[in-house]
């Protein structure tokens, strides 16, 4: 037995052969031509062809991991045929006089080299993306196939790196594991890896020689190893992990498709937190009803500008797509405190988790503000959207915010946009002052989705960031507790509906609880929706409600 040890990207057990998959590389030839505009054509087709492929790949892997998972083949024609790639390979062939297999590959070394270079992290992990079109290209200028797995049984691909083409025209079935020498924990076959949600690994030192193909190994995708050849005692263990696993697995699977309705016939929707446009598989793979909580700050974060109206239509719209009509819950900029972008020029504060922040910020910066709403409502054309205002302590601030959607729909009006007119505005509970004052705030807004992380810090005054309070902290405090029934009563006594969107919305000790209150909603992280689904379809309200002396 030998263990290779590695970084892993999803956690899990494979037990299985492994498979080394070794890239056809081209060995490219040089050698002159006679007509270069032969030469030209040939070259033309074979980009036409790939971007054929691609556009292929991109269909199965929309079927396969969703549509943002596929976006990398969108990406890859779009590179296929940029006008810079294209005009090089084409001046190469003219003036050297040379085959197009030659000046392709030579581009794509230059370009190659070109994004290696770049100081950007995100320009950098292109590189990789270049090398693999180019090889496409090859491929379809030399008649070769594509790549692929030839396994009569599910193997753990072990590969020097993977292009997302090369993982993508994988037969997925026949794939257990992913175990690369190279990539990063951003590369897009981890990504996939985690749509897929099966176990990988990546930085894991494996030779990648026929001495190990084929030979019977264990994924352990929580330790981050490799056992290559395991003897019988690691093998039983991780037999035994792996049948545990799949018997959750297959428990919560079957809950897919599934209402989240108690026993007793009680309601709940439960959507997933998302914080980008790469979580969206997971919302996807997870059954979520919809999104209760995209927290549009990482935008923000993300960007070293604020980001145009366009930037983030684009984003929100993708997005509300990608819904295909499920309600999709855009949190306006919850930007300050722990959130820091430099271009805002916050001043420095004392105490930044009281200071300028959230929607303060956005009454203070009504054009960043105004930006940010017509993004969204434009957005709201293509689907199911809702706007959410977070760090509410007043009703006059739910009034000033009410007054401003009011005027950017004017806007829009005047140009003749189209956006959702019934939009449905809601608000975060995430300050005492807010419970307080929720009757009345409940009668100006449709839902209330309650931050329960900063609803804690503020009630209990302990600092969120601050892991040294933790013995204090105690989430479950009846203050909370208490909160947060009177915040789902005020906002059903009024007509609106009532969520919780924090980390405590997750915790399953409490899912009982949350129905006995009333709750409509809860918002928690993909992975969590289907074990609550578990709970609410065990759950009978009415006796749970007795026993707890209600
Ligand atoms: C919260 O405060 O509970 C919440 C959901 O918002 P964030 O964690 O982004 O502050
Ligand atoms: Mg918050």
């Amino acid at each position: 037995m030998v263990i290779y040890e590695g970084k892993a990207v999803f956690e899990g057990i494979a037990i299985g052969k492994i498979y080394v998959y070794t890239k056809q590389e081209q060995a490219v030839k040089r050698y002159k031509i006679d007509d270069v505009e032969e030469e030209k054509k040939r070259y033309g087709q074979a980009k036409e062809k790939t971007i054929e492929q691609l556009k292929a790949l991109y269909d199965k892997a929309v079927k396969e991991v969703g549509e943002h998972g596929a976006e990398i083949f969108m990406a890859h024609q779009l590179m296929v045929d940029d006008d810079d790639f294209v005009e090089s390979v084409e001046s190469i062939i003219e003036t050297e006089g040379v085959n197009a297999e030659y000046a392709v590959a030579t581009t794509g070394d230059n370009f190659f080299k070109m994004f290696s270079e770049m100081e950007e992290e995100y320009f950098r992990g292109r590189a990789a993306d270049i090398k693999d079109i180019t090889e496409r290209i090859l491929n379809a200028l030399s008649g070769a196939g594509q790549g692929g797995i030839v396994s009569d049984e599910p193997v753990i691909v072990v590969a020097d790196d993977l292009a997302p083409s090369e993982t993508v025209q994988m037969d997925k079935d026949k794939i257990l594991s992913f175990v690369t020498v190279h990539g990063s924990a951003n590369s897009h076959t981890s990504i996939l890896a985690k749509t897929m949600s099966i176990p990988a690994l990546i930085g894991c030192p494996v030779p990648l020689s026929d001495e190990v193909n084929g030979l019977m190994a264990v994924v352990d995708g929580y330790e981050g190893k490799l056992y290559v050849d395991p003897d019988t005692e690691v093998l039983a263990k991780k037999k035994e992990l792996l049948l545990k696993e799949e018997e959750k697995k297959n428990l919560l699977e079957r809950l897919k498709g599934k209402e989240n309705i108690t026993l007793d016939g009680q309601k709940i929707n439960l959507y997933a937190n998302i914080g980008n446009t790469k979580d969206l598989g997971l919302v996807l793979q997870n059954d979520a009803g919809g999104i209760g909580l995209f927290r549009s700050e990482f935008i923000y974060l993300g960007s070293d500008h604020y980001p145009t109206e366009e930037e983030q239509f684009v984003i929100y719209r993708q997005v509300a797509q990608t819904l295909a009509g499920k309600k999709v819950i855009i949190r306006t900029l919850d930007i300050g405190a722990d959130k820091q972008a430099d271009y805002f020029e916050l001043p420095k504060e004392e105490n930044p988790a009281m200071g300028l922040r959230a929607i303060r910020i956005c009454l203070t910066r009504p054009e960043v503000f105004k930006t940010q709403l017509r993004a969204i409502l434009r957005a709201s054309a293509f689907g199911n959207i809702s706007i959410m205002f977070p760090m509410i302590i007043s009703v006059e601030e739910v009034k000033k915010i009410k007054v401003i959607v009011e005027e950017v729909k004017k806007e829009l009006d005047d140009v003749g946009a189209e956006y959702d007119k019934n939009i449905e505005l809601g608000i975060m509970i995430e300050t005492p002052a807010a419970v307080m004052v929720a009757d009345e705030l409940a009668e100006e807004v449709d839902f209330f989705s309650v931050g329960t992380n900063d609803l804690t810090q503020y009630t209990l005054a302990i600092d969120r960031q601050n892991q040294s309070l933790d013995e204090f902290y105690d989430s479950h405090h009846p203050a909370i507790m208490r909160m947060l029934q009177m915040i789902a009563d005020a906002a059903h006594r009024h007509g609106a509906w009532a969520g919780i969107c924090g980390e405590l919305g997750a915790d399953l000790s409490l899912t009982k609880e949350f129905l006995a209150m009333g709750y409509d909603e809860l918002s928690v992280s993909p992975g969590r929706i289907l074990p609550i689904r578990k709970t609410v379809i065990e759950t009978n309200v009415s006796e749970y409600k007795k026993e707890t002396g209600r």
